[in-house]
């Protein structure tokens, strides 16, 4: 009799196990709450580091996934969970009962809201922006300001909700350097009369081609790199937003006026994940992502067995390092369904 497996979240970690676990020949049921699979990936564009339309990637997900073997449930959540010895049960938001010999959590990331940091005025000022909004823009092709202008001036502020011991979060969100080094590129790519700073604590550029980019935004597209951390911004009479930064390179203050300001919120444990910890009793780390039963060799396997987790429902991830993830995943599922009496 064939094994089945239920998959929670139908971002790209959960589409990729769905699909590698159906290719396996298991029997799969794959939940999404909302009413579309991609989760994140269809909030991006065009993607670090080779910047590629992402929907390339969505189209290779939704080729491995069209399988039979494959239930997919949209706009479904998860409202009761019942485990018994290596037996699962679920009860969707309809009332439809499921069953499965093993569950694989991939409920993902949620942006940092970055009308916490109030400081920088999201919210309040139309001009402030998320990095989120930014690529929504590019999509369009049209970056305007909210009285229809072209922005002449654009900052970029590193670090939104990560690093951050104000909020809570001490980690690094570890993707936002990069992304604010490919905005900045296709800022200057759509206006090159503009200018652009990206205001950062560190470059944390550690993935394959994210130095090389940083080097092109520096020297093909004159893109300026300012050490400090922006304290705050303000809007003058004229609509330009006024920031305040500490410039710790040279040492000094530094206020600055700029038409556009971009925020890199950071990456934080999706509300949806949180809902299946406590459903569950899946722990949760210090970061409140999952917690792993092993950071070197266990990162798929949770305190529950036969529940294992794939993606950046465990720590912040890229999209490369998430299939890997799912993977890895899939490949615990199978060793450990091998085990399983049915
Ligand atoms: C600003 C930013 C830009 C980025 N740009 C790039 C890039 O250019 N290149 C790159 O390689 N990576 C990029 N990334 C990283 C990329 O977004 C992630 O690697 C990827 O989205 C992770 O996929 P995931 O499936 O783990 O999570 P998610 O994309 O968050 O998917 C999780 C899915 O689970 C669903 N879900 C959650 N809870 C439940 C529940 N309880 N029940 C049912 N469904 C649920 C969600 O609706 C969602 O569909 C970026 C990240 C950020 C923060
Ligand atoms: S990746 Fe960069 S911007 Fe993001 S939290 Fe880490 S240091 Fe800050």
């Amino acid at each position: 009799m064939s094994k089945q497996v239920i998959v929670i979240g139908g971002g790209v970690a959960g589409l990729e196990a769905a699909g590698q676990l159906s290719k396996a020949g298991i029997e799969v049921s794959l939940i999404e709450k909302e009413n579309k699979t991609g989760g994140h990936l269809n909030d991006w564009y065009k993607l670090f580091p080779d910047r590629r339309n992402s929907s390339e990637v969505k189209e290779y997900l939704d080729g491995i996934t069209h399988h039979d073997g494959i239930k997919l449930l949209t706009n479904t959540t998860i409202e009761k969970f019942n485990s018994n010895k290596s037996h699962f049960s679920i009860i969707t938001n309809e009332g439809k009962e499921l069953t499965a010999d093993a569950v694989v959590v991939a409920t993902g990331f949620d942006l940092f809201k970055s009308a916490r940091k109030e400081e920088y005025g999201y919210g309040i000022y139309d001009n402030v922006i998320t990095s989120t909004d930014l690529e929504e823009m590019f999509r369009k092709g049209k970056i305007v300001l909210s009285n229809g202008n072209v922005p002449k001036t654009i900052g970029i502020v590193h670090c939104v909700g990560s690093r951050d011991e104000k909020v809570g979060n001490l980690y690094c969100s570890k993707l936002c350097c990069v992304t604010a080094v490919k905005q900045a590129i296709e800022l200057r790519e759509h206006l090159p009369e503009s200018k652009v700073f990206c205001f950062y604590m560190d470059m944390r550029m550690g993935g394959a081609f994210y130095e090389e980019l940083y080097r092109e935004a520096q020297e093909k597209w004159g893109v300026n790199f300012i050490r400090g951390k922006v304290s705050e911004a303000g809007e003058a009479i004229d609509n330009k937003l006024i920031i305040k930064v500490e410039d710790t390179l040279a040492g000094r203050p530094l206020k600055m006026e700029v038409d556009l300001l971009v925020l890199m919120a950071g990456m934080e444990m999706s509300e949806g994940g949180k809902k299946i910890s406590k459903m569950c009793g899946l722990n949760t780390g210090e970061n409140r992502f999952f917690a792993v039963a092993d950071h070197h060799y266990g990162s798929n396997r949770s305190n529950i067995k036969g529940v294992f987790y794939a993606g950046t429902c465990t720590a912040p991830m890229n999209i490369t390092e998430t299939i890997s993830h799912a993977r890895a995943a899939v490949s615990e599922v199978m060793d450990y369904l091998k085990n399983v009496r049915k």
